[in-house]
C-alpha cells in the first residue's frame, strides 16, 4: 500500500543539501502538488550499490525545474559518470560524496537523500529557523519510501529483502530499473 501523505508528520516547502566537502551545494523548492509519498524509493542494482557505496541507493525524486544549484564554479566539482548513455551519476569531483542519479532526457531527478543537509533531514539547528523546520525536521517525508523500489531482485536475504523501507512502497516487490 502506498503510504497516505498525512502519514509523513509535516512536509516541507524548501530543502537545502550539499556535498561532504561543501562545494556542491543545492536547494529544492518542492511544487504545491508534489507527492511527498510516492517520491523516495531505493535502488539494489549493482550499479547502484557501486556507485553510492552502499547496499541501498536511497533517494527522493523530484522534478529537475524544483532545484537550484546554490553554489559557485560548479562546473569545476560536479562531475558526471555514465555507467549508461543518457543516465547520469553526479558526484563532487574534490569530496566523491554522490549526489544523483538522472536520466538527461527526463523531467526529474533522483537526489541521493543523504546528502541532504541535518536541519531538513532530521532537525538539527532548527531553533534557529523561526518555525520553519521542525524538531524532528522533514526525514520521514523525504526517504519513507514509498514510492518505487527499483531492482529488488539483488536483495540480499536476511539483510535487506524485510527492510520497512521497502516494503513501505507499493511497487515494492517489483522489478524496475530507474527510468526517469
Ligand atoms: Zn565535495
Ligand atoms: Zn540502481
Amino acid at each position: 500500500m502506498a503510504t497516505e501523505t498525512n502519514d509523513l508528520g509535516p512536509l516541507p516547502k524548501r530543502i537545502t543539501g550539499g556535498c561532504l566537502c561543501g562545494k556542491i551545494t543545492y536547494e529544492i523548492k518542492f511544487p504545491e502538488n508534489h507527492n511527498f509519498a510516492e517520491s523516495s524509493g531505493t535502488c539494489q542494482c549493482t550499479q547502484c550499490r557501486k556507485s553510492t557505496s552502499s547496499l541501498f541507493f536511497m533517494y527522493h525524486r523530484v522534478p529537475y525545474s524544483s532545484l537550484t544549484w546554490t553554489s559557485p564554479s560548479l562546473s569545476t566539482h560536479l562531475k558526471n559518470y555514465y555507467c549508461s548513455e543518457g543516465r547520469a551519476r553526479g558526484f563532487c569531483g574534490d569530496c566523491g560524496t554522490f549526489l544523483y542519479w538522472r536520466r538527461e532526457a527526463g523531467p526529474n531527478i533522483s537526489v541521493a537523500i543523504g546528502t541532504v543537509d541535518p536541519l531538513y533531514l532530521f532537525g538539527e539547528g532548527h531553533e534557529a529557523t523561526n518555525g520553519e523546520v521542525p524538531k524532528e525536521g522533514f526525514g520521514k517525508a523525504l526517504a519513507y519510501g514509498g514510492g518505487g523500489h527499483e531492482w529488488v531482485k539483488n536483495e540480499i536475504k536476511g539483510v535487506t529483502d524485510d527492510l520497512k523501507i521497502v516494503g513501505a512502497g507499493k511497487d515494492g516487490r517489483g522489478e524496475r530499473v530507474l527510468t526517469e
